[in-house]
C-alpha cells in the first residue's frame, strides 16, 4: 500500500511534506499510512497571508454573508462526506463513531449558519447587550460593541475528533470575520487534509481565509500579537507548555484551552436496579466508555454510585461491555474499534496501570480478549476496562490519571454531599452527569457541582428519549470546564463567535452610537421620510426613521366598551374606589391592551402595501397609567432592519406613547415583516 503524502497549504499553496515529516500509522494494522510534517514551514508567511488577504477578505463581509457562506460550505461537506468516512477507519474508529466525528461536525457548521442569520445583525459590528443610560436627560449613554480582530485564528486540535475538532473551532472563527490557520494532530491529519481540501476546492471560502499545517508548527506561535488566538484542544502537559510561549504571555494572545477532564457520572440515590434510570444510568455509561474506544475528552472516567449499588452496578455494567465486538471498524459487527496508535495503546495501559495501584480491576483483561477480523497484535486494541475503587477519599490516581482509552473506575458515595465532593475531586471538568428523577436531589447536587464543571447533564426516565447524551458537545451549549478542563470555553452558541472578536464600550450621544452600530436609540436623529413609513419598502426604510402621530382622546366610554366587549373587567378599569385603593392608579384606568390598540389604530397605514405581518412585540412597558380623558400620541421610529430570505425581512421599530403633558405611558418594540 502506497504511503500518502499529507499536505500543508500554505499561503494559497499546497506544500507537500519534506525531511521534517513524520510518519503516520493506521490504528488497525500498524502499517505506516501516510507522512506529514516540514523542517522549511514558512509560519511568518502563513500569519501575513491570513493577516493581510484573509481577514479583510472575512470582515467585508457581514455576519450574514458569512452564514450564508458556512451553510454552503456544509452542504458541500455533507454532499461529500464519503470519503471522509473512508480514510476515517484507519484512525481506529467505526461507522458510528464518524457520525460523531464527520456529521457532528458538518451538524455544528449548520447550527452557526442558521444562529448567524437568525441571531446576529447583516452587518459588521454586534451590539453586546442593551444601551446602558449614563446621563439623567438622555444625552450621553454607553454601549458595548464587538468587531472582528484584524488577527488570525491559530487552532491547535486533538487527534480524536479530525473533523468535528476543526470545524467546531472553524464555523465562529469565520463567522466572526477571522481567518483561521488549522493544525490538525499529526497522528490522524490525513483526514483533517481531505476536509480542508474540499472546502478549499468548493471556492466558497475567500483566499486566505483557511491555511492548513499538516506536522510542526514551526515557530508560528512566536510571531502572534494581542489581535491574534489561540484555540488549543490537547491534553494538559501541551496546553501547560504552549500557554507559556514567551510571545503568548507577553502579548496578552487570548489562549483557550480545552483540555482533558476526569468526567464523572452520578448514579443518583433514588435510581433502584430494576428502575428506568438504572438501565439508563448503565446504557450510558457504557456507551461512553467504548464510543471512539474511550478516546473522547467528555467520556465518563469516574462512576460515582451509592455504596449500596457498587455491586450491582459492576454486575450491569460488566454484562453490558461483554457484549461490546472489539474488532476491524470497518466491519458492521464491531462494536470498538482500535485506540489511534500503537503508542497511545502504550499510554492507555501505563496510566490503566497506574490506576491499578488504587482500584482493582473487575472487568477487561488486555492480555486476553478478543479481536475480530483484525490482527489484535499489530492494532492498537484494548478491551473495556472497568476498576472498582474502594477509598474514594483516600484515592488520587482515579482522580486525576486520564487514560485516554475505555477506561473507568467506579467509586460508592454514602449521600447526596459526599457524591459532589467526590465529582469535584476532579479539579474542574467538561461534563458531569446524574441520572436522576428526583428534582430535589438533582437541585442540590448540580449546585454543589456546578462551579466545578462546565456542563452538568441530567437525565431520566421522562427526558431519556429524546437527550442528546452525556458526552456530545452541542453548538448551542457551552463546553469546556475550569482547572484541569483548561479554564476555557467554547461553543455556546454566538458566544462562541465572541470569543475571536473584541469587546468595547463605546460611550457618547445616542446619534453618534445609532451611527456606529447601526441601530436607532431614543434620542438619536429622527428623520422624516418621504412618505408614511408602512407605504415603505424594506430596502428604502432608513435606520431612525420617523412617524408622529396625532392624538386621541381616550374616553370612559372607550374603556367600557372594550372591558365587555374583550371580557377583561378587571376592577381597576370598572370601579373608580377600588382602584383608587391600588397604590399604582388614580382611580380607573384604561387597559394596557387598549392602548396598543389605539395606538396601532393611530400609527397603521391601512392599504395592501410592504408590511406584511406584525410578528411581535418585545420589551413592553406600561409607565404611567391613562385614565378617562386622556390623550395619547404615538412616535414609531426604525430602530433596526434584518433582512431574512430573498422576498422580505425583519423591521424593529421602537415604540413610545406619551400623554398630553408629553409623559412617557408606555415604551415597546414592534417587529414587521417588511417586502423587499
Ligand atoms: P496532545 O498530545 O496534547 O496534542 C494536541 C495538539 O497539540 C496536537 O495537534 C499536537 O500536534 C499539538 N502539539 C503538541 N506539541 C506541540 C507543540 N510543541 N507546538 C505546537 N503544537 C503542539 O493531545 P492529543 O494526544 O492529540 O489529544 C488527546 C488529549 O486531548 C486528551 O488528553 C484529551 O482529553 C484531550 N482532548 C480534549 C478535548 C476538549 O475539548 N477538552 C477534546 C479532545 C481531546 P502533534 O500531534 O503534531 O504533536
Amino acid at each position: 500500500m502506497s504511503v500518502r503524502d499529507v499536505a500543508s497549504f500554505v499561503a494559497g499553496e499546497w506544500i507537500a511534506p519534506d525531511t521534517g515529516a513524520r510518519n503516520i500509522e493506521s490504528a488497525i494494522t500498524g502499517a505506516v499510512i501516510a507522512r506529514a510534517g516540514q523542517a522549511s514551514l514558512d509560519a511568518q508567511a502563513m500569519l501575513t497571508h491570513a493577516r493581510d488577504i484573509g481577514g479583510p477578505a472575512l470582515r467585508a463581509m457581514t455576519f450574514h454573508d458569512r452564514a450564508r457562506m458556512l451553510k454552503a460550505l456544509a452542504q458541500h461537506l455533507d454532499a461529500n462526506k464519503q470519503a471522509l468516512y473512508d480514510l476515517s477507519f484507519d484512525t481506529g474508529a467505526t461507522q458510528k463513531d464518524h457520525l460523531i466525528d464527520v456529521d457532528g461536525g458538518i451538524g455544528t457548521m449548520f447550527v452557526f449558519a442558521s444562529k448567524g442569520r437568525r441571531e446576529l445583525p447583516d452587518s459588521t459590528v454586534y451590539a453586546d447587550g442593551a444601551v446602558e443610560q449614563l446621563s439623567r436627560r438622555g444625552t450621553f449613554m454607553g454601549q458595548h460593541i464587538c468587531t472582528s480582530l484584524p488577527g488570525v485564528a491559530v487552532h491547535i486540535n486533538a487527534f480524536n475528533f479530525p473533523v468535528w475538532g476543526m470545524l467546531e473551532k472553524l464555523a465562529p472563527t469565520l463567522l466572526a470575520g477571522v481567518p483561521a490557520i488549522v493544525k490538525p494532530a499529526t497522528a490522524t491529519c490525513y483526514v483533517t487534509e481531505a476536509a480542508v481540501r474540499l472546502m478549499l476546492d468548493s471556492g466558497l471560502l475567500p483566499t486566505g481565509a483557511l491555511q492548513l499545517v499538516c506536522g510542526g508548527l514551526g515557530d508560528m506561535l512566536d510571531h502572534l500579537t494581542c489581535q491574534d488566538v489561540v484555540s488549543f484542544t490537547g491534553s494538559a502537559a501541551t496546553a501547560l507548555k504552549l500557554r507559556q510561549t514567551p510571545a503568548i504571555v507577553q502579548n496578552s494572545v487570548r489562549f483557550v484551552a480545552e483540555q482533558d477532564s476526569l468526567n464523572a457520572s452520578i448514579l443518583g440515590p433514588d435510581a433502584q436496579p430494576g428502575s428506568e434510570e438504572f438501565a439508563l444510568f448503565l446504557k450510558e455509561v457504557t456507551r461512553e466508555m467504548t464510543t471512539k474506544a474511550g478516546q473522547k475528552c467528555t467520556a465518563i472516567r469516574r462512576i460515582l454510585v451509592p455504596e449500596t449499588q457498587v455491586q450491582a452496578v459492576i454486575a450491569g455494567l460488566s454484562e453490558a461491555l461483554a457484549k461490546i465486538t472489539i474488532g476491524d471498524p470497518r466491519a458492521d459487527s464491531t462494536r470498538m474499534g482500535a485506540l489511534v496508535s500503537a503508542a497511545q495503546k502504550r499510554d492507555v495501559l501505563e496510566r490503566a496501570a497506574l490506576i491499578a495501584t488504587e482500584a482493582t480491576r473487575v472487568f477487561g483483561d488486555p492480555d486476553t480478549f478478543t479481536v475480530e477480523g483484525a490482527n489484535k497484535d499489530k492494532g492498537a486494541f484494548v478491551p473495556p476496562m472497568l476498576f472498582h475503587c474502594a477509598d474514594p477519599d483516600s484515592a488520587t490516581h482515579v482522580h486525576d490519571t486520564e487514560a485516554f482509552g475505555p477506561v473507568s473506575t467506579v467509586m460508592g458515595y454514602r449521600d447526596a454531599a459526599h457524591a459532589a465532593a467526590l465529582a469535584n475531586r476532579g479539579q474542574g471538568s467538561l461534563v458531569a452527569s446524574l441520572i436522576t428523577a428526583d428534582a430535589q436531589i438533582a437541585r442540590e447536587i448540580t449546585l454543589a457541582i456546578a462551579a466545578y464543571h462546565g456542563r452538568v447533564y441530567i437525565n431520566n426516565a421522562t427526558s431519556m428519549k429524546e437527550s442528546t447524551g452525556h458526552g456530545s458537545p452541542l453548538p448551542h451549549m457551552v463546553h469546556g470546564g475550569p482547572g484541569r478542563a483548561g479554564g476555557g470555553e467554547e461553543l455556546g452558541g454566538i458566544r462562541a463567535v465572541k470569543h475571536y472578536m473584541q469587546r468595547t464600550a463605546i460611550q457618547g450621544s445616542p446619534e453618534i452610537l445609532s451611527a456606529i452600530t447601526g441601530t436607532w436609540i431614543p434620542g438619536g436623529r429622527e428623520i422624516t421620510g418621504p412618505a408614511h413609513p408602512f407605504t415603505r419598502r424594506f430596502g428604502e426604510l432608513a435606520i431612525g426613521e420617523t412617524l408622529h402621530t396625532a392624538p386621541r382622546v381616550v374616553s370612559s366610554e372607550d374603556v367600557e366598551k372594550f372591558a365587555h366587549f374583550t371580557g377583561d373587567t378587571f376592577y381597576a378599569h370598572m370601579d373608580d374606589a377600588a382602584a383608587a385603593r391600588n397604590p399604582f392608579f388614580p382611580g380607573r384606568v384604561a387597559h394596557g391592551y387598549l392602548l396598543l390598540s389605539f395606538a396601532a389604530g393611530l400609527f397603521v397605514q391601512p392599504d395592501e402595501g410592504p408590511v406584511l405581518a406584525n410578528t411581535g412585540l418585545d420589551s413592553l412597558r406600561f409607565m404611567k397609567p391613562v385614565v378617562p380623558g386622556d390623550s395619547i400620541k404615538v412616535r414609531l421610529s426604525v430602530k433596526a432592519k434584518t433582512p431574512r430570505n430573498e422576498e422580505y425581512g425583519e423591521v424593529r421599530w421602537h415604540v413610545t406613547l406619551t400623554n398630553q403633558d408629553g409623559d412617557l405611558v408606555a415604551e415597546y418594540e414592534l417587529l414587521t415583516m417588511n417586502a423587499f
